[in-house]
């Protein structure tokens, strides 16, 4: 089973949008108990990800999330579990991954600037939400992969 799977606690938003970003599966919820997130770690085999000591040292489930600036915090991570990373594949918003889409079905949603550059689109089947090769993706992109260690093509 892939160990790249995780649930963070709701003090880790920006840590689980992050992994998010490198497109590891990162369940995040708003409002949730420590009991629930240890279930929902052993019942769908994921890690929680957390700073609350208790919680850590509740089950083998829980990993103590180390302190560090955000790329400090991700990386260790993913050098932790030995994730493998596919930037930008899933939506940042419910963690669903991205589906191709051609241009012309979505023609109609985008900014009339977008619809000139860009020719490759992605959504997301949960919200619907649309995704292209912007600016803010180059530079989600660069944090990926230095994070990952993926070199630049
Ligand atoms: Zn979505």
């Amino acid at each position: 089973m892939d160990p790249c799977r995780f649930v963070a606690d709701v003090h880790l938003a920006k840590v689980a949008k992050y992994l998010r970003i490198l497109g590891l599966d990162t369940l995040y919820y708003h409002e949730i108990s420590d009991d629930r997130l240890v279930e929902i770690a052993n019942e769908h085999g994921r890690i929680v990800l957390t700073r609350d000591k208790e919680l850590a040292s509740r089950s083998e489930r829980v990993y103590y999330v180390s302190r560090g600036t955000l790329f400090e915090v991700v990386q260790d991570i993913v050098r932790r579990f030995e994730c493998r990373c596919a930037p930008l594949t899933r939506c940042l918003v419910d963690n669903t991954p991205l589906q191709k889409v051609d241009k012309e079905e979505v023609m109609d949603r985008l900014p009339p600037k977008v619809r000139v550059l860009f020719n490759d689109f992605w959504r997301c089947p949960t919200c619907g939400r649309i995704y292209w090769h912007g600016t803010h993706y180059e530079r989600m992109l660069a944090f990926a992969r230095q994070v990952c260690e993926i070199p630049a093509q």
